[in-house]
């Protein structure tokens, strides 16, 4: 194979790798800030949770409270009920207490109310810690990571710029200008494979004229359709 062309295909390969990695680079901090994101989303859920349960505690302590007031009210009304001169007193009295007597029922079921949502909470509550703690290592390792990497694939692409600088100060001139000329047209991709008769990046067929002479010679021949410099590979070449 041409030298040049040989030389080129290593550039190409070095240019992609290099684009690659820069591309891995921008994309990190993004990736960074994502994983952030969830991890904040994931403890406020569970503080949300941890916040309810203990609205929850409140609740039931505050209503315990309430019974313990009216109990104690209730048991006043009980020793006056043993004082009191007529009758009509009497029947009040005894309304009232029937009607404490009541709310104390009332404010009961509510207490049970609350212990029973407490209750049901507690499983998932325990489920949320486990399943926080998990995924914080998780994505606490997957931070670390994905900072870490970027000083790697940094000093990767400072190796593998020197490598290109070294290669391409040995490709002729004109052959490289032409390279990085379609380079930049082409996304980046300046060599295509000649493959089966077909250009491998646009897929046109290539003449058979040049095909052939893509067998035969070292001379360098670019794609009719995309311009790309085509390439055998060497088990290809007759
Ligand atoms: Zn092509």
């Amino acid at each position: 194979m041409n030298a040049d062309l040989r030389n080129l295909i290593s550039l190409q390969d070095i240019d992609q790798k290099i684009a690659s990695l820069k591309k891995h680079i921008s994309e990190v901090p993004d990736k960074v800030r994502t994983l952030h994101e969830e991890l904040v989303r994931l403890i406020q859920a569970h503080q949300a949770r941890v916040g309810l349960n203990q609205d929850l505690a409140k609740q039931r302590r505050a209503r315990e409270s309430d019974v313990d007031m009216m109990r104690t009210k209730l048991s006043r009304l009980k020793d006056q009920l043993m004082t009191v001169k007529t009758n009509r007193e009497y029947t009040v009295m005894l309304h009232e207490i029937e009607s404490g007597e009541e709310q104390i029922r009332v404010a009961e079921d509510g207490i049970l109310d609350v212990m029973e949502q407490m209750e049901a909470m507690e499983g998932d509550l325990a489920d949320s810690d486990r399943a926080l703690a998990i995924r914080k290592e998780e994505l606490d390792r997957e931070i670390k990571n994905a900072e870490n990497a970027a000083p790697l694939m940094e000093s990767e692409v400072a190796r593998l710029g020197q490598v290109k600088t070294d290669l391409e100060a040995i490709i002729g001139a004109d052959l490289l200008g032409r390279y990085h000329r379609i380079a930049d047209a082409r996304k980046g991709i300046a060599l295509a494979e000649a493959k089966n008769e077909l250009c491998s990046a646009c897929h046109v067929r290539i003449r058979p004229q040049v095909y052939a002479e893509l067998l035969r010679t070292d001379e360098i021949h670019v794609c009719d359709s995309c311009s790309r410099i085509l390439f055998l590979r060497e088990g290809d070449k007759a």
